[in-house]
């Protein structure tokens, strides 16, 4: 069964409200609870309602599925963490760096956003930022699948450390200072009169630690810098727009916080000949208007190959013909569409001497029948 749309479920439209989404939810969750509701489908009903509102109910994961539907949503339905995504555009690191910079430029400055929202966690661990990245691939790539190992600049939480950027347990104390929290309450004088001011500690610089005696591996930073190969898998059936999530692979985290994850979002690059339209693929394949009179066989090229397909007599131009299963596996079902072949017919604009009597013999021989130009006259009146 196809999924259904998250605010579909709940009864809503896109752009609901945070409470409206929770209001609908416990009224749904209410009446479809297992314990109440004994009708059958009820229980499968209730797992619905409750995807949906943990989605829709994080404004985080409601984001990115509001932007990029399942696929921003469910990283660990159809495509996998830890695997995956591809890289069909491009082939050395340098130009990896440069659709990184090109694509973290502005927006995602590394720690732009540990500005003030954040200082009050600044001394617990926070996980980094997510990076984001789009990466072209062949059409026929995106039909199969493929797997690419890339490159990817990334700071790692140091092992030796943990993350503490000291060079033991022992080398970290609580600052003094602020005892800990981070932060230190100031007064200062300004033209409103004295006002209390809650700023970073100056002597921990917000962690709340002192560390006595650094980390040789890392320098007291906690993080190591790394180019790693990372073998990414693109899933069969993928679309353009859709995103692959590469765990662990964002900005590095914080205080010793994981790193944040890498979303490459694909753009699927157009094929000579083949369309496609959702798990369905589109050809053309031109006949002669001779073929499409009296029927042949042709091989029509599919993603998996050729294959013979009888076109009958009388064939008309832009009739359409089904090859059933050879078009693109669903990305998350394992239903396959078809293949839809448009039969284009073409007109000769030469003929030899030997083919234009042929023609006129043929003319010659219909001509006491009723053209079919005079037959649309007749009916035009
Ligand atoms: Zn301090
Ligand atoms: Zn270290």
């Amino acid at each position: 069964m196809a999924k259904r749309d998250y605010y579909e479920v709940l009864g809503l439209s896109k752009g609901a409200s945070e409470d409206e989404i929770k209001k609908a939810y416990r009224k749904l969750a209410k009446k479809y609870h297992p314990d109440v509701n004994k009708e059958p489908g009820a229980e499968e009903k209730f797992k619905e309602i409750n995807e949906a509102y943990e989605v829709l109910s994080d404004a985080q994961k409601k984001a990115a599925y509001d932007r990029y539907g399942f696929a921003g949503t469910d990283p660990n339905s159809g495509f996998n963490a830890g695997g995956f995504s591809g890289f069909g555009g491009f082939g050395g690191m340098d130009d990896l760096n440069d659709i990184f910079s090109s694509f973290m430029g502005g927006g995602f400055g590394g720690f732009g956003g540990f500005g003030s929202s954040r200082t009050s966690s600044r001394n617990q661990s926070v996980k980094g930022e997510n990076r984001y990245m789009s990466l072209n691939i062949d059409f026929l790539d995106a039909i199969h699948g493929v797997e690419r190992v890339i490159n990817v600049d990334v700071d790692k939480r140091c092992e030796r450390c943990h993350g503490t950027g000291a060079y033991s347990d022992s080398d970290v104390r609580t600052c003094p200072t602020c005892h800990g929290s981070g932060r230190v309450t100031r007064s200062a004088r300004t033209a409103f009169g004295m006002m209390q001011q809650v700023v970073e500690c100056p002597d921990c610089h917000g962690t709340g630690k002192i560390i006595d005696k650094k980390c040789p591996d890392c320098n007291g930073e906690g993080y190591v810098h790394k180019r790693e190969e990372v073998e990414i898998k693109i899933p069969s059936g993928i679309q353009s727009g859709q995103q692959v999530r590469v765990a662990g692979y964002g900005e590095r985290g914080y205080n010793g916080g994981p790193n944040g994850d890498l979303y490459i979002e694909i753009n699927v690059m157009p094929h000579k000949y083949f369309t496609r339209d959702g798990n369905n693929i589109y050809i053309k394949v031109p006949i002669s208007s001779l073929d499409a009179t009296l029927g042949c066989k042709v091989d029509v090229p599919t993603v998996y190959g050729d294959v013979e397909l009888n076109i009958p007599a009388g064939t008309q131009p832009n009739q359409q013909f089904r090859l059933k299963g050879y078009g693109c596996k669903d990305l998350r079902s394992s239903r396959v569409g078809d293949q839809f072949v448009e039969i284009e017919v073409t007109i000769p604009k030469k003929l030899s001497k030997e083919e234009r009597d042929l023609y006129n013999q043929l003319a010659n021989r219909t001509e006491k029948k009723e053209s079919v130009f005079e037959k649309f006259k007749r009916n035009f009146k």
